[in-house]
């Protein structure tokens, strides 16, 4: 059995970066987080069940925001990848990325290679159409998928995208934090038959490679999970802005969870594209994929992003399982009596079926059950709001370390 431990962490909060211009951030226009789990290890089971609850990672570090009592409330968003059609301007995108790796810049010719010359415009032969060594061609376009690591090569795009799209510096030890570093422990992904080679064999920390003529011009962050690839960052070197990339990539992502449901990952049927704001104009493309879902902030179900839009177009917070609880985005004075709460308190049959580390010997893990361990208040807070956040269930399939 893979043990999931982690480190339980309170109520926290950061600087909203989507709807004030940096230098006037002020500490009100923040988003709040319910809870956080410094993850040592995850199963990838349990990763899955935890962005199914609206978490999020950034390297080992997991993080639920309270949609509340955020200026700007991030809602998970999924597409469904077995459904999904490419719009007309997303099939021009993919179309005017393989004429441009056939014939080189300014051509209006049109591409050999659009799927085998079917008339139906299959997306998952056209996205793999511009790649390999092809005779006559003006570029050699590869894509790798390799497990999450370190290279200088990756970090020289990283701090040059950093620069030019974020304007924002960068540090070694903080892209590996960010982006190498991942808690989750491959498991096996149970195909029927051995699968195409550049499928992976586990799910688990992915790091998609773009090369053109041999240089690294994007990479992709993904986690491949029982049932999604998530997407966790995507950059790319800013001589290839006109291209769209981003969007792209997104399409990339979705053919290869159809090509691992269709290899035998049984329930691998969606892209999860991080978070969506609806009033951050930047991330309006997420709801250009369609079909897309938005997770509910009370029940954590998925509903249908239309449908969502419509509420919030005309609310701050949204909540589309029981819509009256809808309004608008909290003043500050919610936001200081949101953190002023004090948090669920943990009940008393929960105490003898939450697990905590008593020691770790070796390769060895020592558990004890939650009352038979003394806490400190501030422990037990740190706990219960992690609790709170994870829901019991998921709670009790975690090992906790004080
Ligand atoms: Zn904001």
């Amino acid at each position: 059995m893979v043990l999931s431990i982690g480190v339980p962490c309170g109520r926290s909060s950061s600087l909203c970066g989507y709807c004030s211009p940096p230098g006037e951030r002020s500490i009100k226009r923040s988003s709040r987080h319910i809870a956080g789990l410094d993850a040592l290890q995850l199963s990838c089971d349990v990763y899955q069940a935890m962005i199914d609850r609206g978490w999020r990672r950034s390297g080992t570090w997991c993080y639920k925001p309270n949609l509340k009592a955020s200026c700007c409330p991030q809602y998970p968003i999924r597409l469904d990848a077995s459904s999904f059609k490419p719009s007309r301007s997303q099939r021009k995108l993919i179309n005017r990325w393989n004429r441009f790796v056939e014939h080189g810049k300014n051509t209006d010719k049109p591409a050999k290679n659009k799927g085998k010359g079917s008339t139906i415009f299959d997306f998952v032969d056209a996205i793999h159409g511009s790649e390999g060594v092809m005779d006559g061609w003006e570029h050699r376009f590869e894509i790798t998928l390799e497990e999450s690591s370190y290279t200088i090569e990756k970090y020289t795009l990283f701090e040059k995208y950093q620069k030019k799209i974020h304007h924002d510096d960068s540090t070694i030890p903080g892209f590996k934090r960010f982006l190498v570093d991942s808690p989750l422990l491959p498991d096996p992904i149970p195909y029927f038959a051995n699968p195409a080679k550049h499928l992976p064999t586990h799910y688990g920390s992915y790091h998609q490679l773009y090369r053109l003529d041999g240089k690294l011009i994007a990479m992709a962050v993904l986690d491949i999970l029982p049932h999604c690839i998530s997407s966790v960052y995507f950059m790319y070197d800013d001589d290839w802005e006109g291209f769209s990339l981003g969007k792209l990539s997104a399409i990339r992502e979705i053919s290869l969870a159809r090509e691992l449901f269709g290899a035998g990952a049984p329930g691998l049927k969606f892209l999860y594209l991080g978070y969506y704001i609806h009033t951050c104009q930047k991330m309006r493309y997420k709801g250009d994929y369609q079909p897309s879902f938005l997770c509910d902030p009370e029940s954590h179900t998925w509903y249908p992003f239309e449908e969502c839009a419509t509420l919030l177009d005309a609310n701050g917070y949204a909540c589309f399982s029981n819509p009256e609880n809808s309004g608008p985005s909290p003043r500050d004075a919610e936001i200081e009596e949101f953190d002023r709460h004090i948090p669920f308190k943990l009940d008393h049959d929960l105490w003898k079926q939450l697990l905590v580390v008593d020691r770790i010997s070796g390769s060895r893990l020592f558990a004890k059950t939650l009352d038979e361990t003394s806490l400190s208040e501030e422990e037990e807070e740190e706990l219960s709001c992690c609790v709170e956040g994870l829901g019991t269930s998921l709670a009790r399939r975690i090992i906790f370390r004080l």
